[in-house]
């Protein structure tokens, strides 16, 4: 079910200061489009190592620009400076607007986010980029409810147009009119959907992946489907995108989506994705997936 995006955006209160939790592929491409679009954001992870696989990735999409002769070196240092890397929460007392990026686990989720509300201002919006957990069910332990919504992003961030913003059962209007007025501010597409597992798309494409699975489980050839599936028009196949969104978090959703769709989603068997992330072929993010990539 959607809702227009357009009706909530005269209430909204302007993101000048944003955050993300967690660098990986989605905060790391959060940040760098937040940055890039002029909105400052801090991006802190746990790990060291995450932080600065996150910047790199950024100072590339940066420098192609450069390359391209889209942007100039002035103008690139600059907006780099727009992401602040952290480890620590320090500065999170001056956040309007958290973007929580961190792994598709509602256990970790839940302790990232009440942690996180307990240190921000009264006023500030907490939105997850979850792929499929319930927004209402990831409120249960906020004490500020109504200032959560979903802020659904799509991988490659700099590329995806859409936004999903995803209302939950006791999200503000306040919370949803922020939301969209940043994903616009980002250059994006918001949509407002409401809650359930998988939210619009991938309600649309957790199906289509269970679909490629239990065809490459029947003994297709996975290059032959991607190939297939390119020439009826999708701009990638199923295998190359899994590779992109990586075998972990597909698992992770799809153990969500099947306790969601029990009569729809849940396999007793071993699916061919599962085999994959057991044997660790996460996809681009190690590189090697179905795929391999250097
Ligand atoms: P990822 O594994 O690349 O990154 C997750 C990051 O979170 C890691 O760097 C990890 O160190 C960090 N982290 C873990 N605990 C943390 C904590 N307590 N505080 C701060 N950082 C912490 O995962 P990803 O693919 O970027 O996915 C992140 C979220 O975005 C998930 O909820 C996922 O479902 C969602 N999402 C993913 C895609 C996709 O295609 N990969 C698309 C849309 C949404």
């Amino acid at each position: 079910v959607k809702k227009k995006a357009g009706k909530y955006e005269k209430q909204a209160k302007a993101v000048k200061q944003a955050a993300v939790l967690g660098a990986g592929i989605m905060g790391g491409g959060i940040a760098y489009q937040s940055a890039s679009k002029g909105t400052p954001i801090l991006m802190k992870d746990i790990k060291e190592e995450a932080i600065e696989l996150g910047l790199k990735e950024s100072r590339k999409l940066f420098a192609k620009q450069v390359e391209r002769g889209k942007l100039s070196t002035e103008l690139m240092a600059e907006k780099l400076t727009h992401i602040r890397p952290t480890l620590s929460y320090g500065d999170f007392g001056h956040v309007d607007l958290v973007v929580e990026a961190v792994v598709e686990n509602p256990k970790v989720k839940d302790a990232v986010l009440t942690e996180v509300e307990g240190l921000v201002g009264e006023d500030t919006i907490l939105t997850s980029n979850t792929s499929t957990i319930s927004i209402t069910r990831l409120a249960q332990n906020l004490k500020r409810p109504e200032n959560f919504c979903g802020m659904h992003f799509f991988n490659p961030v700099h590329r995806m147009p859409l936004v999903e913003v995803i209302r939950g059962e006791k999200t503000g209007d306040a919370a949803v009119a922020a939301t969209v007025a940043y994903a616009r501010a980002m250059g994006k597409t918001p949509i407002v959907v409401n809650d359930c597992p998988g939210f619009l798309v991938n309600r649309v494409l957790f199906p289509y992946f269970g679909g490629f699975s239990l065809l490459v489980e029947q003994g297709a050839d996975f290059q032959r489907v991607d190939k297939v599936m390119e020439k009826f028009g999708w701009p990638m196949g199923p295998a190359y995108l899994l590779d992109v969104v990586g075998m972990d978090t597909a698992v992770h959703a799809n153990e969500v989506m099947a306790e969601g769709f029990p009569d729809r989603m849940a396999r007793d068997a071993k699916t061919a994705i599962q085999v994959m992330y057991e044997n660790e072929r996460l996809g681009q993010k190690n590189d090697k997936g179905f795929y391999a990539y250097e």
